[in-house]
């Protein structure tokens, strides 16, 4: 089967949450199993554009609107992600360092498909799937169908994952425009509420529509920012397939940023060194279970409640508890994290940005991973540090709810609630405290997480059969 992924991240390309991770590791075990899998991303100005060869592979000139542009279609040379990686190269437009955040990224991400469906139909051959991510790849399936250029493309089957329901790229009639010609009798389909919805149009266009986890397909029947009738009429063709975690790449035992590195059988002693490490680096007290939060800074994770809860844990605790954040997002909830760290020195500190290489060390080194989110569609974080041993602290709700399970339940791991309040979460950080006393539950805890199998090779059949039931 060949598949064709579209996509606006791609780790290790550009990352900015779990959208990279998945579509950097699904095409890898799509191939391993013995598919053609290819990702069709934007050219950032990246690293790893400079670090690697590429070879042009399609290059032609398309319209934005009013706008005439020239874009390029890469292919990395050697392969070395396991899978085809192109980048589309539109000059000014996509070639810039962030990836999301600017004024034109309608534009941007617009003239990003454009191009793709352009390469598309210039192949000799048709692919059997394109499976596009998000809202940036969402106005795909409706071009491929009902745009004049495209007709030809439009019994290739389509899936649509949905990994963030939040941001649905709403755009202005007016921006109408930058869609290529399409049949007006088909406006409808990408309309929702009085604006151009690109979710909702691949909602309605794709083939299949997936989510990545169960728990979170059921929560946007009642609530996915507007689009929960729409989710309801199209029932029929939604599921959720729970993301795996790339096994090679999150592996305490090989972990290319790790210094210590460990097994189930070292697990004790090998976090113990990574916890050294990271408390010495960032000035905090070893002896203290140490709970940390790694993530965006916005109201989906719940950070806005971090600071006060962090406040108030430690003092019902008498600063039994240290504390680690490392994340980037809204101004407000950075700076009243960074200030934390000035009444609370040796048992707080944070890390305001992104970084991967620290990540990987917080996973290794610390106790609890706090995610109080009140949106988790799918979650990795909570995934990477079972893998790394580290009891997840999860509110309940969507993937959180089908990965974690409570340490009260038999055989239970991680510590669950259900509000993303300050209470709740100083509560749960509480029972973190107490069951850190008891080392020989603590390594039980550890090793059984540790054992849990979420990697992609258990994932990816899904996928397939998936494809299968619409080729
Ligand atoms: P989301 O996609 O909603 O941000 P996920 O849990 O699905 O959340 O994925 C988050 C991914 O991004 C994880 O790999 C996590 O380690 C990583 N991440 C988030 N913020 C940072 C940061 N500031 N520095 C390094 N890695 C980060």
């Amino acid at each position: 089967m060949e598949i064709v992924h579209i996509s606006a991240e791609c780790y290790p390309v550009a990352k900015a949450g779990g959208l990279g991770d998945v579509v950097g590791a699904l095409p890898k075990y799509q191939c391993l199993a013995g598919h053609t899998a290819k990702v069709v991303m934007p050219m950032y100005r990246t690293k790893f554009l400079y670090n690697h060869e590429w070879v042009v592979d399609f290059k032609a000139n398309a319209n934005l609107g009013d706008w005439f542009f020239e874009y390029t279609i890469i292919r990395e040379k050697k392969n070395s992600l396991g899978f085809d990686l192109y980048l589309v190269d539109i000059n000014g437009l996509l070639d810039r360092e962030k990836i999301y955040g600017y004024d034109d990224d309608t534009e941007r991400f617009t003239a990003f498909q454009i191009a793709v469906v352009n390469w598309l139909a210039s192949w000799e051959h048709r692919p059997d799937i394109v499976h596009c991510h998000d809202h940036q790849a969402a106005l795909v399936p409706f071009m491929m169908k009902h745009c004049f250029n495209y007709r030809h493309l439009s019994r290739i089957s389509t899936v649509f994952t949905i990994h963030n329901g939040q941001y649905q790229g709403w755009m202005n009639w007016s921006q109408s425009n930058l869609i290529p010609a399409w049949d007006e009798w088909k406006t409808g389909l990408l309309e929702w509420n009085g604006r151009i919805n690109p979710m909702a149009a691949a909602i309605k266009c794709a083939e299949k529509i997936t989510t990545v986890s169960q728990s979170y397909m059921e929560e946007l029947f009642w609530d996915a920012n507007g689009l929960e009738a729409l989710f309801e009429y199209e029932r029929g063709k939604c599921s959720g397939i729970l993301n795996g975690i790339d096994n090679e790449i999150w592996n305490p035992e090989t972990d290319t940023y790790l210094q210590s590195h460990f097994t189930i059988k070292t697990v004790t002693e090998g976090k113990q060194k990574n916890k050294e490490l990271l408390c010495t680096q960032f000035n905090l007290d070893i002896s203290k279970p140490l709970f940390v939060f790694i993530g965006r800074l916005v109201g989906e994770k719940a950070a806005d409640i971090l600071a006060d809860a962090i406040s108030s844990a430690i003092y019902h605790t008498n600063g039994e508890a240290a504390f680690f954040i490392l994340g980037s997002g809204q101004t407000d909830v950075e700076w009243s994290l960074q200030q934390l760290a000035h009444h609370h020195k040796g048992i707080y500190n944070a890390y305001i940005g992104y970084n991967e290489a620290l990540s990987h060390l917080i996973y290794a080194g610390a106790d609890f991973l706090l995610m109080p989110s009140r949106v988790e569609p799918c979650g990795l974080n909570q995934m990477y540090a079972m893998r790394y041993g580290t009891v997840p602290v999860v509110r309940s709700t969507g993937g959180l709810k089908d990965t974690v399970v409570d340490m009260g339940d038999p055989d239970g791991y991680g510590i669950r609630f259900n509000h993303a309040s300050v209470d709740d979460l100083v509560y749960s950080i509480g029972r973190g405290v107490s069951v850190y006393q008891d080392k020989a539950q603590m390594e039980k805890m550890r090793k059984t997480m540790m054992r849990i199998d979420n990697s992609w090779e258990a994932t990816v059949q899904k996928y397939i059969n998936l494809y299968q039931s619409i080729i």
